[in-house]
Parts: structure tokens; sequence; C-alpha cells
């Protein structure tokens, strides 16, 4: 290690981004023990939303068969639980928004043939209300597109939709009542140029409500395909 990255590594330590412990100069993203144990979504998954199915016969998860979505597809790397409902907390609300390169990384590694086949053409993070932004410091989504973008090489841009309302938590409601919330939560920003080919990113994926509230505005602007990348997905019925 170089005298300026040591020196680097004691202004801004990095930590796991799954057991938060600080990393040494030799793992760059992730700790060993968690990149020998951190569980992928591995399996067959839904085919629409990537939920991890519970049997091979379906093609998709009982939520997506109850449902049509707006959303092509999309796709998670994790499932949220565990050590990977902790880490997103705390890159949530414990200001550690230096996890994101690692869910960058997981997203591109396990989208990788998706990716090359949806071709997008952009990416945008979720957009969190103005009170909410000053409230955290950042839009966790907007780092994580961020980050992405870098891996993928793809533009991402965090101007082009507003979040009008500042919706409640969707946390502890119910399905319909996310939708209802949800309803004209997003629009466009003036003047804004959406190319034909999406990818929306964000760090949790639950009902796809909020995905669906903000592919609809996007279709609404131009777009003709998008998808969507979390870094998980809440597990089982929802
Ligand atoms: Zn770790
Ligand atoms: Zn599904």
């Amino acid at each position: 290690m170089s005298r300026f990255s040591r020196i680097a590594e004691l202004l801004y330590p990095r930590h796991c981004p799954v057991c938060d412990r600080l990393l040494s100069g030799n793992e760059p993203y992730i700790c060993r023990d968690c990149a020998k144990n951190v569980k992928w979504i591995r399996g067959p998954v839904c085919m629409k939303c990537g939920r991890p199915l519970d049997t091979e016969t379906g093609e998709y998860c009982d939520n997506c068969r109850r449902r049509v979505h707006v959303y092509e597809r999309n796709l998670a790397p994790f499932s949220y639980r565990n050590e990977i409902q902790t880490s997103i907390m705390r890159f949530k609300y414990g200001g550690r928004a230096e996890y994101a390169a690692f869910y960058a990384k997981a997203i591109a590694a396990y989208g990788q043939k998706q990716f090359n086949l949806w071709k997008p053409q952009m990416i945008i993070p979720v957009p969190v209300h103005t009170k909410r932004y000053i409230h955290r410091g950042y839009n966790q989504a907007g780092v994580l597109a961020e980050q992405l973008s870098k891996v993928l090489k793809i533009p991402a841009r965090e101007d082009l939709v507003l979040r009008t309302k500042n919706t409640r938590p969707q946390k502890g409601q119910t399905p319909i009542g996310r939708r209802q919330n949800l309803s004209g939560a997003f629009c466009l920003a003036g003047g804004a140029r959406i190319p034909k080919r999406i990818l929306i990113v964000d760090d949790i994926y639950t009902t796809g409500a909020t995905m669906d509230a903000l592919a609809g505005v996007l279709l609404d602007g131009g777009a003709e395909k998008v998808w969507a990348a979390c870094v998980s997905i809440a597990p089982g019925r929802s």
C-alpha cells in the first residue's frame, strides 16, 4: 500500500458493507469472511420482480401473479433479510454511503446477462423528496446510481424526475395503501428528455409500487422500456 493510500485510509476508513468491520488494504470492497458467506439469491426467481420462488413450477411469485406491473423486469442480488437488511439500514440511516460501491458491483455482477440484453441507455435513481434529502444528507438511491453508472458505464441522472409529494414511509402499509400513497408522487423535471431504455435503481424492492409509479412517469415522458435493479428484495408475500 502506498503512503498516500494509507493516509486516505486513515482519513476515510472504509468499512465492510456487510458486517461493518474496518477493511484492510487487500480487501477492496468487502471483508474476506463476508465475501465467503454473504448469501446471493440463487435458484429460480420470479420472471417479473426477481424474488426467489419457493417452487420451480411457477414463473411468477404470488405478488406478480396478482397484479400487472408497469416496469419490464426487476433484479436484485440479495434478499432483504439478515446481514443484508442490517447493511441497508446502515446505508440508509447510518451514514454509510460508502457501501454503494459494493452494492453496485453486486448488482452489476448478478445482472450482467440481463444488462447486456436490456441495453439501458440511462440509470435513474428513485428520487426522494427534498425534505428527506436534507434530513439524510444524500439520496441513497442517487449514490447507488452514481456507483452503478461507473461500473456499467451507463450515464446516471438524478435530476430528470422529481418527487412531488413527501409520501409517508411505505413501510408497514398495505399494498393498496402503498399504491395510493405513491399516485402522483413523481413528475418529470421541466424540459427533461427521457431516453427510450431506462434502468431504475433503488435499495429495496418490496411490492414494486414505487417502481411502477416511477416507470409510469418515465413511459409517459417518452421511455419505451423501463427495467429496475435493486440491492435487495423483500422475501415472501407482501
Ligand atoms: Zn464483513
Ligand atoms: Zn414477482
